[in-house]
Formats: structure tokens, sequence, C-alpha cells
């Protein structure tokens, strides 16, 4: 039997046992594709694993391999192409378990200075991408419905404080195009704040005369609480790109936040076929990328950036006696490159999360960062082709970047949920329908390099027959 905080052989035993399985894991392509079970068979495979005793590490981990994990699916299976997949590295992920063996408290300089300093140096990688200034910085957080919100309530606060008082008590607003992720939306929610959504065009974007025509018509009380406007570039559910010059645009002229929501999509700055659509970004005031999806990195982390990076910490530090020691020294001429990622975003302990992306960009270097991502940019332009070429399939929109949209001729929408089904429960693939203006769709999310033509290719072949 282990001991607890004893670290004896038996220990080291487990730790065998568990890194095994993390090296198989990490090598094994393409891995199962897993499929959930319902609770009730789970319960029976699995029993109760929570007793006063314990049921010994070694049977935990039997119960996670065999049963627990195979009831989670694979994100990183080549034929994941459902919601965002991911596609950690196989460096990130080794990284990741090395970050929860450092034991590293990463919210401040004074804790974790060794951790930030490599987090900060990755952070400044995407800054650049973004060719935003010396100024800039962040922090890496769980994810883009964090980072959008903690943007945002960075951009409120800096509202505020240049309104001198005067829209303390004034509720918010936030325009944001209709193709915007619904983590905007959540966010002013949680803020007690309203949005105005601007009607996307007909591809899914928001651009410039549909932004001119709301502001235009914007009552004079709604004007002098809006604080926020807010483009995505790649949205979710399309993969399409806002218009970033003409938000920034507008944004200058009624003299707003302007945020970017790039989660998914932000991570093609980095290839430069593509990277002219990006145009306008910089100048946003903040914007977030998700390592977890399109940067290939391991769950959770979004990479939060301000254009200025004080923005962040006049809104997020935490006061409290305990923690003042953090902030004695702070003052806005020095240096920012030894402040506390716990003032930049809504959260105050924190897990050196940008770590696994910073060790597999010094392991591999950023070429083979935009080499991966134009692969995935080329074989989306395959699959483009190749749905094209089949009579059976219509192509609804030309990718601006590695999302696919197409219909199946004839299938109702039971059709399309029937055939997911039998992909997942063969193994096959994990493809999950969407919708498109009301109409049932199916949608390939293209983010993983191990993803091939050939993938597509039998994915789209199992959609021939007329009844799923
Ligand atoms: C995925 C996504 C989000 C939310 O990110 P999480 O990491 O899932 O919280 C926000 N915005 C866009 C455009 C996204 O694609």
């Amino acid at each position: 039997m282990i001991g607890m905080h004893t670290p004896d052989a038996e220990m080291a035993r487990l730790a065998s046992k568990a890194l095994l399985y993390s090296i198989d894991r990490i090598r094994v392509d393409p891995p199962p594709l897993g499929a959930p079970r319902p609770y009730e068979e789970l319960l029976e495979l699995v029993g109760q694993t929570i007793t006063p005793e314990g049921i010994t590490g070694a049977e935990a981990l039997r119960l996670f391999i065999e049963v627990l994990a195979p009831s989670s699916i694979a994100v990183d299976h080549p034929k994941f192409l459902s919601f965002v997949p991911g596609a950690p590295t196989e460096a990130s992920i080794i990284f990741d378990m090395v970050v929860s063996a450092a034991s590293i408290y990463a919210g401040s300089w004074l804790e974790g200075a060794g951790a930030v300093f490599a987090e900060n140096q990755a952070l400044r990688w995407i800054a650049d991408l973004a060719e935003f200034p010396e100024s800039a910085g962040g922090v890496f957080v769980s994810g883009g419905t964090a980072g959008n919100m903690s943007a945002l309530i960075a951009g409120r606060y800096w509202w505020r404080e240049r309104n001198q008082g005067h829209h303390d008590y004034t509720r918010g607003l936030i325009m944001a195009s209709q193709g915007a992720h619904s983590s905007v939306t959540q966010a002013a929610r949680a803020m007690d704040t309203d949005v105005l959504l601007v009607p996307a065009d007909d591809r899914g974007r928001l651009i410039r005369s549909a932004l001119r025509s709301t502001v235009d018509s914007m009552s004079q009380e709604d004007r002098d609480r809006l604080f926020a406007i807010v483009a995505t570039c790649g949205t979710t559910n399309l993969g399409v790109i806002d218009d970033l010059s003409a938000s920034a645009d507008v944004a200058q002229e009624l003299n707003v936040w302007f945020h970017v929501d790039g989660a998914y999509g932000a991570a093609g700055l980095c290839a430069p076929s593509i990277r002219d659509k990006y145009i306008g970004i910089e100048r946003a005031d903040s914007f977030i990328v998700d390592p977890h999806k399109w940067l290939f990195g391991p769950y959770d982390s979004c990479a939060l950036i301000y254009r200025n990076v004080h923005d962040g910490p006049r809104a997020h530090t935490q006061h409290a006696e305990y923690l003042d020691v953090l902030h004695s020294e702070q003052d806005e001429n020095e240096p920012w490159l030894e402040m506390n990622p716990a003032d930049m975003a809504h959260h105050l302990s924190r897990r050196a999360r940008g770590l696994p992306l910073w060790f597999s960009l010094a392991t591999h270097g950023t070429q083979a960062y935009t080499d991966a991502m134009e692969r995935t940019l080329k074989v989306t332009q395959q699959g483009a082709d190749e749905i094209r070429a089949r009579p059976y399939l219509e192509l609804l929109l030309e990718p601006d970047l590695s999302i696919l949209v197409f219909r199946r001729l004839g299938w109702k929408a039971a059709d399309y949920q029937r055939w997911s089904d039998q992909q997942l429960s063969s193994g096959e693939s994990f493809v999950v329908p969407s919708s498109w203006n009301g109409e049932t769709v199916l949608r390939f999310c293209i983010v993983n390099p191990r993803t091939r033509r050939q993938h597509l290719v039998e994915i789209l072949d199992s959609l021939a027959t007329d009844n799923p």
C-alpha cells in the first residue's frame, strides 16, 4: 500500500505505471476514439471508488485505463472533427506532467518567477504575431470564456476610469457580431451588461456597413453606455473572420475598447498564407487565443493579451492583507515583465498552464508551428475539393480558415444524427451535426496536423448512402 506523503518504492512503482500509460498514449497513432457510456453502465463497471480505506492507486489507475479513459472521446483523434478538437504536441503533453510535478504557484513573480518568465516568452511570441507593441503583455487563463470575460472587465474598467466617475453606475453595453461566441453573451450576463448584436453578412461575418448602420441607429443613451466592440477572428461555427479593420475604425471613432476573440482562429496568425485576413488585429486593445485549440497545446489554456499590459492589473488586482506583500513595489514605470499573472485576469491561484506551450515552442521552434498550421489549412482545402467532387454533397461556404460547412443533399436532421451516432459507436469518427441559418448541416473543424486528406475521404464516402 502506497503511503501518503511518503515517497517510497511503492510510490515509484505506481509512478512508473502511470508514466508507461502516458508514454503509450502519447505514441499511439491513431488513439482509440472512445465513446461516452451511460451512467448506469459506468457505475456497474467502476463501482464506488471513494471509500474510507481507498481502493489502491494501482486499481484506480487500472479503472482509468480500462474504463474511464475509453469512456471519454479522444480529442486528438485525427477523425475527431466536431466542435474544436485539440492536437497537443508530444512535447507539450510531456511538459504538462512536468508542470504538475514541479509544484509551482504561478500567480506571482515572487513565487513563480522562473515559470512566469518562460510563460511570458511564449506570450511575447503570440503578441508579436499580432504585431502588438512592446507595451503588450498578459497571462494564460483557463480558456476563451475566462479570457473574453477578463478582457471585457478590463475594458469596462478603462472606460469608467476614463469617464472619471461619470459611468460608475451606468449599465454597460458591448457591441458584438451575431457570429460572436456564446461566451461573449455569457460574460455580459456575468458582468450585468447588455450586448448589442450586429447582423452578420451572408458568410456570417461582421462587416463595415452593418457596423456602421448599427452605430448610426443607436440611441444616444446606448451610445453613452457602449464601452467595447468585440470582433471574432475565426467564428466557431463557420470559421470566418470579421472585418477587424472596420471594427478598429469604429472603436477608435467611438473611443471604446476593441477586443478580438481569436480563441480558435487567432492561431492562424502564424500561417503566412492567411496572415492578411487578420489585418486590424494589431489595433486591438486586447485579444485571446486558446493554445488548447489550434496551437497544439493540452487543456486548459488561453493566452489573454493586452495592448497595454497595465490595463490588466488596474482592473483585476486583488487587495488583501496577506497579498499586499506582492504589490508593495509595483509601479507602472517599472518593467512589466516582473508583474504578477494573478493580476491580469479574473483569478488568483493558477497553474503555470502556459509552460506546455512554451516547452513545445522551445523544443520545435516557431517554424514548426507555421508548417503544422499550413498543413491543416492545406488539408482543409483538399477537404473542400473532395466535397465539391461528390454529387451528394454541397459545400456551403468557401473556408476562410480550417472549418468546412456542407450539406448532405436529401438528408433531414434525424438522418444526420443517425449517421453521426453510427460513426461514433463504431469508433470511426466524431462528427456531430451543426446548424446554419436554421438548417442542419455537417461541419468539419480541422486543427490536427495528423488529420489527412484520406481521413476526410473516408468520412465523406460514408455519407454516400441515402438511408443512414
Ligand atoms: C472556443 C471558443 C471560445 C471559448 O473558449 P473556451 O476555451 O472553450 O472557454 C470563445 N470564443 C471562440 C471564438 C471560440 O471558438
